[in-house]
């Protein structure tokens, strides 16, 4: 059996949008399923949109989404490199094969030189709108003769190379989610395959590369379907087997819309600054659009890989569900090690302002329980400077009602005034001494229960609820246990 070849083939327009991760993942699942390959081809033919870094950050992603490849482009050492036997895998390295290509469609009478100006063309289009007619090319250069083109070109006109479509035929082919699909050359237009600059267009140059390096299933957003005729034609017009096709469901947001920019994180690498973790993404991504024939919703890597088909992906649009998402994060994140979690919240918390470099890295351990004690209930790494905030302030201000309430109890004084005492007693509060320091305050003024652990965390947090109560006391220390305390002593009692 001939071997699976599978490609991502992004445009490097500046970032990796959320929905083409998903493209790259379903290719690279269905590939690895196969024992196949996954190739990543950038397709950078249109110049006009040039973006500086834009391949770079377009691999960071996929490596930190672990979507990894077999051949194509990579970086290495900060440096762009190409691995694999079909290269270039960088479409503006390729211009020399489109050339010829192009020669031959033109020499077989599939394509032909077009010299209509903008100016033609839009008043062509303006006529057809009047009329109530769809837009497309009139075809006045269809009937130009090669040596008439070959002279004009010669004598400096400008030109581009069109598609020549025969009239009245019909296009078909299979899609594995969509089905079979019939579309009449009629309602398409015919389609510039080489543009002006010498550059091909999209159309062109995905179908020579797709055929060049063996690409075996073409597996893409549905935006592209409308143009895949022109592309199925032009494999019957070369002479080449066709691959297969899927077209994959757009990526919508809960108002059913295209995820955009405008409407918020789009990005790929705005999730990671999120604090999604790349599994959780992923894990997520191949459900939007795919379901397993079970119910389960918590995949590894290898078990999509396994279980992963296109015959379970929909056809209608799979919804981009934030709360699910972050569902699948906590989970991801609760079953990391601290450690894991620790280093990823260290730049989120010295951009709040919270710790320095020096502080992660003489404190670090402190830091580690830090995160232990809000670890479970968190839903994106983001979030855990304004979990832990509490900890870092100066004194606490007691604002929530119930709070209020539960430090105005009569027995407030004397359990405050205990909990000095005790710590009095030892040099520094550790974990062991932590953990019964409540039992011996308790014994000190025989208060008990809520009684005696709801002030306690009043006067420490601010707030009737919160985490691990014991961590709260280690993480504080004695200093400022008895600083909060004489504040709280001050100002409500
Ligand atoms: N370059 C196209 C893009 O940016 C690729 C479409 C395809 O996979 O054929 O999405």
């Amino acid at each position: 059996m001939k071997e699976v070849r599978l490609r991502f083939a992004p445009s490097p327009t500046g970032y990796l949008h959320i929905g083409g991760l998903r493209t790259a993942l379903y290719n690279y699942l269905y590939a690895k399923h196969n024992n196949g390959k996954f190739i990543l081809r950038i397709e950078d033919t249109d110049q006009t949109r040039f973006v500086e870094g834009a391949i770079e950050s377009l691999i960071n992603s996929l490596h930190w989404a672990g979507v990894k490849y077999d051949e194509g482009v990579f970086v290495e050492d900060g440096k762009i490199v190409e691995k694999g036997d079909y290269g270039p895998y960088i479409q503006s390295k390729r211009l020399d094969i489109y050339q010829k290509y192009v020669k031959e469609l033109i020499e077989k009478g599939h394509a032909y030189y077009c010299f209509c100006s903008k100016e033609r063309l839009d008043a062509v289009r303006e006529e057809q709108k009047i009329k109530g007619l769809v837009p497309k090319y009139d075809g006045l250069c269809r009937n130009v003769s090669i040596e008439e083109a070959k002279e004009r070109i010669a004598n400096g006109e400008e030109y581009v190379v069109r598609l020549k479509l025969p009239h009245d035929y019909d296009i078909k082919f299979h899609d594995l989610v969509r089905g079979d699909i019939v579309i009449n050359t009629n309602d398409i237009d015919d389609q510039v395959l080489l543009k002006s600059d010498g550059f091909p267009t999209y159309h062109l140059a995905v179908v020579i590369d797709d055929h060049l390096m063996e690409i075996t299933h073409i597996v893409r957003g549905e935006e592209w379907l409308p143009s895949t005729p022109k592309h199925v034609y032009l494999y019957e017009a070369l002479g080449w087997e066709k691959p297969t096709y899927v077209h994959l469901p757009t990526v919508l947001n809960k108002d059913r819309k295209k995820l955009s920019k405008r409407h918020g994180d789009v990005s790929v690498e705005d999730f990671r600054d999120k604090g999604y973790l790349p599994e959780a993404l992923i894990n997520y991504l191949a459900l939007v659009g795919w379901s397993p024939e079970d119910n389960q919703e918590i995949f590894t890597m290898d078990e999509l890989i396994e279980k992963f088909s296109f015959e379970r992906v929909s056809k209608t649009g799979g919804i981009f569900d934030k709360d699910k998402l972050n569902w699948v994060n906590g989970h991801y994140i609760r079953s990391s090690s601290v450690e894991r979690i620790t280093k990823l919240a260290i730049p989120y918390l010295k951009e709040a302002g919270l710790i320095d470099d020096k502080f992660a890295e003489e404190k670090y351990y402190w830091l580690e329980l830090l995160v232990k004690t809000v670890q479970e209930g968190l839903d994106t790494i983001a979030e855990i400077p304004e979990k832990v905030a509490f900890i870092f302030k100066e004194h606490i201000d007691i604002v929530e009602e119930d709070a209020l309430e539960v430090i105005k109890g009569e027995q407030v004084p004397a359990v405050l005034n205990a909990i000095k005492e005790e710590l009095n007693k030892v040099e520094e509060l550790d974990e062991e001494y932590a953990k019964g320091f409540m039992k011996l305050v308790q014994k000190a003024t025989g208060v008990k229960g809520k009684n005696l652990f709801m002030p306690a965390r009043v006067a420490l947090t601010g707030s009737t609820h919160g985490p691990e109560f014991v961590n709260v006391l280690v993480l504080l220390g004695k200093e400022n246990i008895i600083k909060r305390i004489e504040h709280v002593e001050e100002k409500y009692l």
